[in-house]
């Protein structure tokens, strides 16, 4: 049997016009204050994607790009927006560039307009299980998609390969809090195909080109790939999508899949951040 492909292009396009339909009742436009640092040429691409998808969900969007700059200045931005209230949202996009204090830079962020979720108290508030937390624009995604699914996640075995701060770990957390047993592989783990085998859900975020092959897929699994690679021009995930689309129950298509989500999710936090920050 072939998996139902989870298509998170469509599902980020409902999640945008919905935010739309929210952003329209409100007195003022939620705005996103977007940071691009240095000269990488993805970055840029990211930026303008992320601009474009927040005027569509209705989310102003002010742009502060720095061909080179220092953490100092960047401080001293950051410490700007944190104090202008007309400012809901601050994300600044990575990678900064060498030689930038990139721990430094994020936890200037106000917590309440930290809408990447990458500033520590928002780490910590997810990892309490609270509903303060800002939680990270991909993992939030992830979850969106597997709820999309239907699956009853209680109980289910869960794998995380990679354990990055901005999607293994955060990812881990919020299936860890919606009752999974969860496994986090990375680059020292051992059996990595037994450990795919005994999972009835695979999210892939180690950016390794079609690593996790087809054999290893336990039959039925839910499969989220969050891998962004590049083969002779052609993106694609860290999961083989055609040989394991043929054993699991659900997967995500790369590109089309967590990309638009996470996207979706950033716009969905700022119209959060605008509703706390203007709650009577
Ligand atoms: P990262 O480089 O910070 O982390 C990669 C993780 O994978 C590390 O923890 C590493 O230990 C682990 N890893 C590397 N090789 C491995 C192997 N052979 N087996 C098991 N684990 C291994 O990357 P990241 O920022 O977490 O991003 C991961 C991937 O997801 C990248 O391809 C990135 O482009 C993509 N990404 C996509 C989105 C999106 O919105 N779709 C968002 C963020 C990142």
């Amino acid at each position: 049997m072939t998996a139902q492909i989870l298509n998170g292009k469509e599902i980020a396009a409902q999640i945008r016009l919905n935010l739309k339909e929210k952003t329209d009742r409100l007195p003022a436009k939620p705005h996103l204050a977007i940071i691009l640092a240095g000269q990488n040429e993805a970055s840029a691409i990211y930026v303008r994607n992320k601009q474009k998808a927040a005027e569509s969900a209705g989310v102003r969007t002010t742009l502060y790009q720095f061909a080179s700059t220092s953490s100092e200045e960047l401080i001293s931005l950051i410490k700007k927006l944190n104090a202008d209230h007309d400012v809901n949202g601050i994300m600044v996009q990575l990678p900064l560039p060498y030689g930038i204090d990139e721990k430094a830079v994020l936890r200037t962020v106000n917590p309440i307009k930290d809408v990447d979720g990458f500033h520590p108290l928002n780490i910590g508030l997810l990892q309490n299980n609270s509903e303060d937390a800002m939680i990270a624009a991909t993992p939030k995604g992830i979850l969106r998609l597997l709820q999309e699914t239907g699956v009853k996640l209680q109980g289910l075995r869960a794998l995380v390969i990679g354990r990055s701060q901005i999607v293994g770990k955060p990812a881990a957390m919020l299936l860890l809090n919606q009752d999974c047993t969860v496994t986090i592989a990375h680059s020292h783990s051992q059996n990595l195909p037994e450990l795919v085998y005994s999972s009835d859900i695979v999210i892939a975020a180690c950016g390794c080109p079609k690593l996790i092959k087809g054999e290893w897929i336990k039959d039925q699994a839910v499969l989220i790939d969050v891998g962004i690679n590049s083969i002779d021009g052609k993106l694609c995930g860290d999961i083989d999508f055609d040989a394991a689309k043929e054993k699991a129950s659900f997967i995500t298509p790369v590109p089309g899949g967590v990309g638009p989500m996470t996207i979706a999710m950033l716009l969905e936090n700022t119209v959060e951040a605008y509703l706390k920050q203007n709650a009577e």
